[in-house]
């Protein structure tokens, strides 16, 4: 892309923002003692009504020790999700665009005082040749993601998410482009919003503001807390009421942290009238040149604790789980409430068209475990009876933030996901699948039609599906 050196975003905050997380209060609620079953039996309960939980709900669920009541939290979570989100699940790939970073996040291996990561930043060409490699295995959704320096400003990032709109492939193309980088500020916003982005992700990585002072160090723009808490705040304020939060889990306790995403969730909720359109949890990974204590270290069982608990406390907000987790792992925890997940990914700079099978931990920002293609994962989906999604048609008409809420309104995966998840699927299947993905998702795929009660959506279904097959058509969105 075309390096600039540009000036920094102000560090100007939204209107009135506030630092709304309170640590002391937050220690507290996770002090009170251990509830028993008739309240955590309430919570569920209230969840399950499809209601968002409040921080102090949340926090009984995080108080309870019980493993018959963990349990009882686990089952309710997969009920949760099937209601909601019914079983389908979206697909995306992340893109590394740039990795020069003025920051020094100690967990990271582009932190500038890392003297031997490669740094690198793709050319326009590089992007569009990475680009076209994704849309050859059949991806349709990108996160572009970029570390945080005075050329990757948001007229840089626009030029990116316009260059990847524009480039196609046979059938293949990028209907969906989201972002994860730096915090910007209102004029920055509005940039990369005309550009045509999803979602814009921003995580707080801790919400405990003497952890984050630790692995942020003072000096760089990272360390202000509260310019990264309200980034998202200013985000909507420009006018962009699609965006995502996260917390770096393996830093500070992980209770701790869901109580700060759930606190920030009701934070936009109020001020905005929408909620934050996903949340994302990574867990800490290896990086190269990285080493630091493992207290906080979060394993699976507590993890899964993690996305039973977001799952309960935010019914309709989509829940990110990434290939830094292992396949076993991802394929239990879809089942709790995950409603994204990537696939095929490949983390290093230009990764897609140069790296050998094994990972060069030398050029990507952190290992990652789940290095399966997208044709294995797709087929493992269909094998386990969810229907994998490239469905991009809410955001492309319109359908988001307050005025839209796919998943409250009654009877809309019925009439749109679903239908739209299987056209989006059968695209895949014809295009790019292998003969095993193809079998088994023809089965999936006959199997779900035959679910759809209502005749009219179902004859819809089917036609569209036989225009995808026999006329060549492509992107029938409902
Ligand atoms: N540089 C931008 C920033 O920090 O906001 C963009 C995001 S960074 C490239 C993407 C995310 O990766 C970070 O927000 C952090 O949560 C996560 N990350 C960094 N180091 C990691 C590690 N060692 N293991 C797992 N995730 C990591
Ligand atoms: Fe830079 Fe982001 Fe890595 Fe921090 S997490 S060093 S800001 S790329």
């Amino acid at each position: 892309m075309n390096v600039k050196t540009d000036s920094l975003p102000s560090k100007a905050l939204s209107a009135n923002a506030t630092n709304f997380i309170d640590p002391a209060k937050l220690h507290d609620l996770l002090r009170l003692p251990e509830p028993d079953r008739i309240q955590v039996r309430a919570v569920i309960a209230k969840s399950l009504a499809k209601e968002a939980l409040s921080v102090e709900e949340t926090a009984v669920l995080l108080r309870t020790r019980d493993p018959g009541q963990v349990e009882e939290m686990f089952d309710a979570a997969r009920q949760l999700k099937r209601d909601v989100y019914g079983n389908r699940i979206v697909l995306f790939a992340p893109l590394y665009v740039g990795n020069l970073c003025t920051n020094d996040c100690r967990y990271c291996a582009f932190r500038r005082s890392n003297p031997d990561v490669v740094r690198r930043t793709l050319e326009r060409e590089e992007v569009c040749s990475q680009v076209r490699v994704l849309e050859q295995q059949g991806h349709k959704r990108l996160i572009l993601v970029f570390g945080e320096h005075p050329q990757y400003d948001a007229e840089f990032i626009a030029e990116c998410v316009r260059a990847v709109y524009m480039t196609k492939s046979g059938h293949g193309e990028i209907r969906r482009v989201n972002i994860n980088a730096a915090p910007l500020d209102d004029a920055g916003y509005r940039v990369v919003h005309a550009a045509g982005i999803g979602t814009y992700q921003v995580f707080q990585e801790t919400y405990h503001p003497p952890t984050y002072a630790d692995y942020h160090p003072a000096g760089t723009r990272k360390s202000d807390y509260l310019y990264r808490l309200d980034a998202l705040s200013r985000a909507q304020e420009a006018g962009i009421d699609d965006v995502g939060i996260g917390a770096l889990f393996g830093l500070y306790d992980w209770r701790f942290e869901v109580l700060g995403l759930v606190s920030h969730a009701w934070h936009l909720q109020d001020r905005f009238g929408v909620g934050p359109h996903t949340i994302s949890f990574p867990r800490v990974q290896p990086a190269h040149g990285v080493s630091f204590d493992r207290r906080y270290e979060v394993n699976d069982e507590e993890f899964k604790r993690v996305v039973a608990t977001l799952r309960l406390a935010v019914p309709y907000t989509g829940l990110i789980m990434t290939a830094r987790e292992r396949a076993a792992l991802r394929r239990e925890i879809l089942a709790f409430g995950v409603s994204q997940i990537d696939a095929g990914t490949r983390i290093e700079l230009g990764g897609y068209t140069e790296a050998e099978h094994a990972q060069c931990l030398k050029r990507e920002q952190f290992q990652i475990a789940d290095i399966r293609s997208l044709d294995e994962v797709m087929r493992e989906l269909a094998e386990d009876n969810y229907i994998p999604s490239f469905c991009t048609a809410c955001y492309r008409l319109g359908r988001t933030g307050e005025h839209f809420m796919e998943y409250a309104i009654p009877g809309f995966i019925q009439q749109f996901c679903t239908p739209n998840a299987l056209t989006t699927f059968m695209e895949y299947l014809v295009d790019y699948a292998s003969p095993q993905t193809r079998e088994a998702g023809r089965r999936l795929i006959a199997a779900e039609l035959n679910k759809i009660e209502n005749q009219a959506v179902r004859k819809a279904v089917e036609e569209r599906l036989r225009r995808i097959e026999v006329e060549d058509a492509r992107d029938l969105y409902l």
